[in-house]
């Protein structure tokens, strides 16, 4: 295992690539203007990034039709670009241990779980659509013998990339791989609180051999350089994750526009169903734990909202509280660390407010519920409230961080009802034995993915990824994310 000593010796030999990446260069932005990375772990400055916008979003569109209408990589061989992307996803492992770190640095992971988790997701991602590029057929419509029509999927063009905080790598990757893998040119921009490891991944694709133009990336904020690219009348397609509320914009945006296709991975309130029947209640109150507390809650999918039948529920309490116990908070380059710090002042202040809220509700704060002592930081505790009832603020609204909401329910029926009771709709689980009940169950749950005796096992790339209802539409990961950076053509041919 890595010691503290070996990451804090990285650290301090890390070069940053701090500036923005248009047509295979490094460049300032426009302006000359930078903001400053904050490590959120010290409260300090780590380097002062360029920050791009609306001018810098306009160059890097026209670089990167340019680089799409010539053909350099959308008429390439798919097999050729397929080729490429398994190289980009071998440099990923290669640098596996400067992005993990990188990435702990800029938004406050631990980089254990960036070096075991994020660092291999992205490279995985990059290589399954790599491994794709040239396995796609097209159809041939079953018209009369008199025609051939044939139905192709086309990339879309110029497809732009706008990606949170929360595991900044790897929401690019689920994106940038499909898109190039169809043959599209993109141009990025990274959440302004983590570019970092993002602005490294653009030089290791040039690396790979993608050519320049084609990966461009601008860092900045939402307000400018987002909303810029939003509304850009030569961009034509948003692939966004990011919040509900800034979602919503992106949708005004494609109207006020050019009818951009925009694809929306959005937030979510997801619950995690303990029923009677719960085949194993200590395994169930590990993943319980975290489902809350992994990546410090910041997690889109995180189980935010626990049920718990009331038949099992003191017994259940009991081992959430000690399978809590593991999850210690620390410093993010520490290898006993499993919860670091959350990504901004201001977003900690946001959870502590909610912790506040859920007090003087009435709901009863068993666990946590203050700032970290003696960190400079910005880290919250593993918060756990008990008596949740589904009309307060924090079993409605996303936190995105360490605050688990435990409800109590009587019966299947009451759980459905409590669970579906959210604008969201990304994920949800329930523990179950009984075959039919589970299926019952995973029916009756309005999300797009339902784990059964489970919680988030795998980073498996075979299935597709996104929401229900306000948590968004379109899919990440497998091959339904090719669908939306192409678009169907129909050619008839009359013979
Ligand atoms: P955010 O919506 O504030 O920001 C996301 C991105 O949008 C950033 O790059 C930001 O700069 C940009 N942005 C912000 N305001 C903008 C504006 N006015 N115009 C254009 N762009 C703008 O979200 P966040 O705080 O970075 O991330 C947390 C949210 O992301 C949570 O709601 C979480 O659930 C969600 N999320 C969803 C998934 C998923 O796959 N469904 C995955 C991870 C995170």
């Amino acid at each position: 295992m890595r010691t503290y000593e070996f990451w804090a010796d990285k650290a301090a030999g890390l070069s940053i690539r701090n500036q923005a990446f248009i047509g295979g260069q490094y460049v300032d932005a426009l302006s000359g203007k930078t903001f400053s990375s904050i490590n959120p772990a010290t409260a300090e400055s780590l380097v002062q990034v360029a920050e791009c916008d609306g001018a810098d979003v306009d160059l890097a569109v026209k670089v990167a039709r340019d680089a799409f209408e010539d053909g350099r990589w959308s008429n390439m061989h798919p097999a050729q670009r397929g080729k490429r992307l398994m190289r980009l996803g071998d440099l990923i492992m290669e640098h596996r241990e400067e992005l993990a770190l990188l990435e702990s640095l800029d938004m406050g992971k631990p980089v254990s779980d960036a070096m075991a988790i994020d660092i291999p997701g992205c490279a995985r991602a990059i290589h399954w659509y790599g491994e794709a590029a040239d396995k796609l057929m097209d159809e041939i419509a079953p018209t009369d013998p008199s025609a051939l029509a044939m139905v192709t999927r086309e990339a879309l063009g110029v497809i732009g990339i706008v990606v949170p905080w929360n595991f900044p790598l790897m929401m690019a990757c689920w994106k940038i791989g499909p898109a190039l893998a169809a043959g599209n040119s993109i141009v990025l921009k990274p959440a302004e609180q983590s570019p970092l490891s993002i602005l490294r991944l653009a030089e290791l694709a040039s690396e790979a051999g993608i050519p320049d133009g084609v990966l461009n990336v601008l860092p900045g904020f939402g307000e400018t350089a987002g909303q810029a690219l939003g509304l850009h009348m030569d961009v034509d397609m948003i692939a966004f994750t990011g919040s509900t509320q800034v979602g919503k914009l992106f949708m005004q945006y494609s109207g006020q526009s050019n009818l951009k296709r925009v694809s929306l991975e959005c937030g979510g309130k997801s619950p995690h169903i303990i029923t009677q029947d719960c085949p194993d209640l200590d395994k169930a109150a590990a993943a319980a734990a975290s489902a809350i507390f992994f990546n410090q809650g910041e997690v889109c999918t995180a189980g935010s909202r626990l049920l718990v039948d009331r038949a099992i529920k003191d017994e259940f309490m009991e081992k959430l509280s000690r399978a809590s116990a593991s999850h210690v908070v620390g410093d993010p380059l520490h290898p006993d660390t499993t919860m670091g710090a959350l990504v901004e002042e201001g977003h900690m202040k946001r959870v502590l407010g909610y912790i506040d809220t859920a007090k003087a509700e009435g709901a009863t704060l068993t666990l946590g519920g203050t700032r970290t002592e003696g960190r400079a930081g910005y880290f919250v505790d593993p918060t756990i409230f008990d008596d949740v009832t589904p009309d307060m603020t924090i079993a409605r609204e996303e936190i995105f961080g360490p605050v688990l909401s435990v409800l109590t329910f009587d019966g299947e029926e009451e759980a459905i009802r409590i669970a579906n009771d959210t604008i969201y709709g990304l994920a949800a689980a329930v523990w179950c034995r009984d075959i039919s009940q589970a299926h019952r169950m995973a029916r009756a749950l309005r999300a797009g993915t339902v784990w059964v005796n489970c919680w988030d096992p795998t980073g498996d790339m075979t299935v597709p990824f996104g929401g229900f209802k306000q948590s968004g539409f379109g899919r990440d990961k497998s091959l339904h994310a090719l669908e939306k950076y192409t678009d169907l053509k129909t050619t008839w041919i009359q013979l």
